[in-house]
């Protein structure tokens, strides 16, 4: 990759991680395959792993300066948010995942926390290596649909926040959530207006793990980014006092700071699971023989390599022009990461196919490693929002008039 444009600090930001990923978690993930499949969470990935995220600098990325965090050149953040987290999910995406969500958390969290509670949770974070946050809001009821514009009552949350006194009184559950298993510390989004739709009644909350009523009810056995603790959180008469509701009413639009930089961060991760995939098959046809010549000598070999390269390349173009978008507040902005979020998980998702086809038996063999990358790849389809609903998406912020309206009863 070209880096004629990244900055000093960028450039010695990724040579670290690269260091990082090469030297701890490629030989930690070789080493240890079956530590993907160990049935308690807790004991899947070593804390020295997240130690090392530490060493390198990589943690706290998103918390301010004052607090203790390493402060990015705002005018360029995403683009180093996009940078770091491709190095790191080419060792193992799930680590990216666990990482990512306490970046895109911070970003929200110094935008709209009051002051105390930064300082708090901001301390907490930079203190612990192992402290996680997770961003809650698909329920069982609903997740795709809250983005399209069904903005009528009865599509709204079933988590509901009621204000008693001082405190907010939640009940509900949410499901899906990444790091939900592990996170010391949660943003939780409930309905406050059942008689809105709701962009006008949802309403978000800071939920640390000890608040009476939370309970993690499970950690969710995922086929990919198996790294990373999905989990389900049940909420009964949970309370939380007032000054940790974050925004009233209309969280939803106010989300665009954690959505925005998270889709660009998806493409990020999803591209490094590309590359990771691109660099074991290259190696691997270089070097195995078959009908008597290593196996990139078959021409039909060559092609699926070249295909390869082609998709890893077009979204590597798309995700750096949306990035830049992002960091710019260009007004398509938009409309450009959910693009980048969704070609990347088809396009990736066709050279983990060819990975594994290339590597032909030993592609579907648990211990050789490479249908790991299948399975990561198959996650990103279905993260911060399904193919479809992100392509709804897009063509709604296209054409806000026609697509963009409810295909149902007339206003
Ligand atoms: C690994 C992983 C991590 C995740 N992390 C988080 C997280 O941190 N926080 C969080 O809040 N959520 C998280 N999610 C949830 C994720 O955002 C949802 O799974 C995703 O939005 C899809 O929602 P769903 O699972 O309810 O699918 P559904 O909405 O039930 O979709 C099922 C199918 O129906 C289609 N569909 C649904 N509604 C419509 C519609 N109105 N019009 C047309 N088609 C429709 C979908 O495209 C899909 O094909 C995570 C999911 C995964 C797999």
């Amino acid at each position: 990759m070209s880096d004629t444009h990244l900055s000093e600090e960028q450039r010695m930001m990724r040579q670290s991680c690269r260091e990082f990923v090469d030297d701890v978690v490629l030989p930690f993930i070789r080493g240890n395959w079956q530590r993907e499949w160990d049935m308690n969470p807790d004991g899947r990935l070593p804390p020295d792993i997240l130690e090392g995220a530490e060493r390198v600098g990589i943690r706290a990325l998103g918390v301010p300066e004052e607090f203790g965090g390493i402060e990015l050149d705002r005018g360029s953040e995403v683009q180093t948010f996009a940078m770091i987290s491709e190095e790191i999910a080419r060792g193992d995406s799930g680590l990216a995942d666990k990482l990512v969500q306490n970046w895109k958390v911070a970003v929200l969290l110094r935008n709209l926390a009051p002051r105390h509670l930064q300082e708090k949770w901001f301390a907490r974070l930079v203190a612990e290596p192992s402290f996680l946050m997770a961003h809650c809001l698909t329920e069982p009821r609903g997740a795709s649909d809250r983005w399209l514009p069904y903005n009528v009552p009865e599509a709204a949350m079933t988590t509901r926040a009621v204000k008693q006194g001082d405190h907010w009184v939640i009940n509900g559950r949410k499901q899906f959530i990444s790091n939900g298993y592990d996170a010391g510390l949660y943003v939780v989004y409930a309905n406050t207006n059942p008689a809105v739709g709701m962009m006008q009644g949802t309403s978000s909350f800071l939920v640390p793990r000890d608040t009476p009523g939370l309970t993690v009810a499970r950690c969710n056995e995922t086929l990919g980014c198996r790294f990373m603790n999905n989990g389900e959180l049940v909420f009964e008469d949970m309370r939380v006092p007032e000054d940790h509701l974050l925004v009233e009413s209309d969280a939803l639009g106010k989300a665009g700071v954690y959505f925005r930089p998270g889709k660009i961060i998806q493409a990020a991760k999803n591209l490094g699971v590309g590359v990771r995939a691109f660099e074991v098959t290259a190696d691997y046809v270089q070097n195995y023989v078959q009908g008597g010549r290593i196996l990139i000598k078959h021409q039909a070999v060559a092609l699926r390599l070249a295909d390869m390269a082609t998709r890893i390349e077009a979204v590597r173009a798309l995700l750096a022009r949306a990035a830049r978008a992002v960091d710019d507040n260009d007004a398509d902005a938009d409309t450009l990461c959910n693009m980048a979020k969704v070609y990347a998980s088809e396009e990736i998702m066709k050279v983990a196919q060819h990975a594994v086809e290339l590597h032909g038996g030993n592609g579907m063999m648990l211990d050789f490693g490479v249908e790991k990358l299948f399975r990561d790849a198959a996650i990103f389809l279905h993260m911060d929002a399904t193919v479809d609903i992100s392509k709804l998406k897009i063509v709604k912020s296209m054409f806000p008039h026609t697509a963009g309206k409810y295909a149902g009863a007339e206003a």
